[in-house]
C-alpha cells in the first residue's frame, strides 16, 4: 500500500527518481524500492519525503479506496504524460477523501443524481440543444444565466473536483464514475468562463454519451450542449436579435458577464443558431486571433467559481460527531493548527 501511494506522490510532483532522491538523500534505486514495497523508509526519511512532495506523511498510509481504473476518463491526446499524471494523482487524491467522508456517514446526506437522460437517440445538433433546454427547465432555471455553476452541479448530486493544474490553454475537463458517484473535474484558476464552460461540457459527456446518434461528433455535441447550457437560445436572441450582419465586441463582453461564457463561445453559439453568417464568423474569429484575445479576451476576466460542499460535510460531520477533530483535519489536508484556526474562525 504505502508503495503504490508513494509512487503516486512522486508522479504528481514530477519529479524523477533521481531528483527525488537527490532532494532527501538516498538514493534514485532505494526510491524504486520504496515503490515497489522492496524497502521502507526511516521516519526522518519519510518526513523528508512528505515535505518534497508536498503531502502529508499520513498521505501514504491512508487505505486505498479508489483504483485508477475505476476513472474513466477520456484520456485526451494533446495532454503531456506528465501533467496527465499529475490531474490522476490530484483527482485519485480528492476523490479517495471524498470516498473516506462518505464512508464515514451512517447515511450520506447526498443523493446520486437523478438523472434524466434522453428518451430518444438525439440526431442533429439541434436535438442536443433542445435536450440542454429540457434539463434547464427540469432544474428550473428559467431563462436567465446561471449565477452558480458550481452549486447547481452539486445539487444535483455531482461531485465538482477543482485541480489547480489545468494550464492556460487547456480547457478540458473530465467527469468520472466512482461508487455511482459522478465526478466532474474541471480547473481551479484561470477565466472562470472557461471553468464554467468546461462543467457544462462535462455534465454533457455524463449525460449525452450513450445518446447519440454515430454520425454525430460527441465533442461538438458537447461544446453545444455547453453553450445552450450557459446561454440558451431564446435569451441569446432576446439579447442581440434573431440575425446580424455584425456584432459589436462591447456587446459581447456585456453577455459574458451576464451569462458567464466566453465571448468566443457566444460567437460560436451566434453562428450555431444562424444568427450570424460564416463570413461575419471568419470575421470576428480573425479579429480575436489577431488582437491576441482568443487566450485572453479584453476586459476583466469572469470569476472562478469555488466548491465549498467537501468542507462544509466535513465541519457537518464534526458538528454531528460522526468524526472527530483530527480526522476532520486530515479531511481536510490541514494541520490541527491550521484547522483550529478555520475552525473557531481564527480565534481561540
Ligand atoms: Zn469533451
Amino acid at each position: 500500500m504505502f508503495g503504490e501511494r508513494f509512487r503516486r506522490a512522486r508522479s504528481a510532483s514530477g519529479l524523477s527518481m533521481k531528483e527525488l532522491g537527490d532532494s532527501v538523500g538516498v538514493s534514485a534505486n532505494m526510491i524504486k524500492k520504496y515503490e515497489h514495497g522492496e524497502s521502507m523508509p526511516s521516519s526522518p526519511v519519510l518526513i523528508r519525503l512528505a515535505k518534497t512532495l508536498g503531502v502529508k506523511s499520513e498521505y501514504f498510509f491512508r487505505p486505498n479506496t479508489i483504483v485508477l481504473g475505476e476513472i474513466q476518463y477520456r484520456k485526451r491526446a494533446s495532454l503531456p504524460k506528465k501533467t496527465l499524471h499529475k490531474i490522476e494523482a490530484e483527482v485519485v487524491d480528492q476523490a479517495e477523501r471524498w470516498m473516506e467522508l462518505k464512508n464515514l456517514w451512517p447515511n450520506f446526506p447526498i443523493d446520486s443524481p437523478n438523472l434524466d437522460l434522453p428518451v430518444n437517440t438525439l440526431h442533429t445538433y439541434e436535438d442536443v440543444e433542445m435536450y440542454a433546454n429540457s434539463i434547464r427547465e427540469k432544474w428550473g432555471l428559467g431563462s436567465q444565466g446561471i449565477t452558480d455553476l458550481t452549486a447547481l452541479l452539486e445539487e444535483h448530486g455531482y461531485i465538482v473536483i477543482m485541480i489547480s493544474y489545468a494550464s492556460e490553454g487547456m480547457c478540458d475537463g473530465l467527469q468520472a464514475v466512482i461508487e455511482d458517484m459522478p465526478i466532474i473535474v474541471c480547473q481551479s484558476n484561470g477565466d472562470g468562463t472557461r471553468q464554467r464552460f468546461t462543467m457544462a461540457h462535462e455534465l454533457a459527456h455524463h449525460l449525452l454519451s450513450s445518446s447519440l446518434d454515430s454520425n454525430l461528433d460527441e465533442e461538438l455535441c458537447c461544446h453545444r450542449f455547453a453553450g445552450s447550457f450557459l446561454l440558451p437560445l431564446d435569451s441569446l436572441k432576446r439579447e442581440i436579435g434573431e440575425k446580424r450582419h455584425s456584432l459589436e465586441i462591447a456587446e459581447l463582453y456585456h453577455l459574458k458577464q451576464r451569462y458567464g461564457i466566453s465571448m468566443q463561445a457566444c460567437i460560436r453559439r451566434a453562428f450555431d443558431t444562424e444568427i450570424i453568417s460564416q463570413t461575419e464568423y471568419t470575421n470576428v474569429c480573425k479579429l480575436f486571433s489577431s488582437r491576441g484575445w482568443r487566450k485572453q479576451e479584453p476586459g476583466e476576466p469572469y470569476r472562478c467559481e469555488q466548491s465549498s460542499l467537501f468542507t462544509r460535510l466535513v465541519y457537518r460531520a464534526l458538528g454531528e460527531h460522526i468524526i472527530g477533530e483530527s480526522k476532520a483535519a486530515e479531511l481536510l489536508g490541514k494541520n490541527l493548527m491550521e484547522f483550529h484556526a478555520d475552525r473557531f474562525m481564527g480565534k481561540e
